[in-house]
């Protein structure tokens, strides 16, 4: 029970500040031209000239949620290790990334705006 309400208020603590500085940051450099935006550890890089739009500042904010449920770290391990398999299986790069969990839930809900607020935990891993 101690141990639960410890997780329970720590993922609290740390998707508020997360969604708190949750930054955007307009550049030259990141992401490549082919993207629009792209998510680093929590902060959204953004091409100069680029106007991002709710719904996609919303899919951003997904991936945030889902590097805090995996420490970043583990996020960015999945992701890559499900890419490589997914593209190995598929044999097309765009339709390997469409299909990795994470993009799932992201292109999924990214249109609610209101997603984050009862998305439940790990909701990536039943999409
Ligand atoms: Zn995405």
């Amino acid at each position: 029970m101690i141990v639960q309400d410890f997780l329970n208020s720590s993922f609290f603590i740390l998707h508020l500040i997360l969604y708190l500085c949750n930054m955007i940051i307009h550049n030259r450099y990141i992401p490549t031209k082919k993207f629009y935006a792209i998510n680093l550890f929590g902060v959204i890089f953004v091409r100069h000239g680029v106007h991002l739009h709710a719904k996609e500042i919303n899919h951003e904010r997904i991936h945030t949620a889902q590097m805090c449920e995996m420490l970043f770290v583990f996020f960015y391990l999945w992701y890559v290790t499900e890419w490589l398999v997914l593209l190995f299986k598929y044999k097309d790069r765009f339709v390997a990334y469409k299909n990795i969990r994470f993009e799932q839930e992201a292109y999924r809900h990214g249109d609610e705006l209101h997603y984050l607020r009862h998305r439940k935990r790990y909701a990536w891993l039943r999409e």
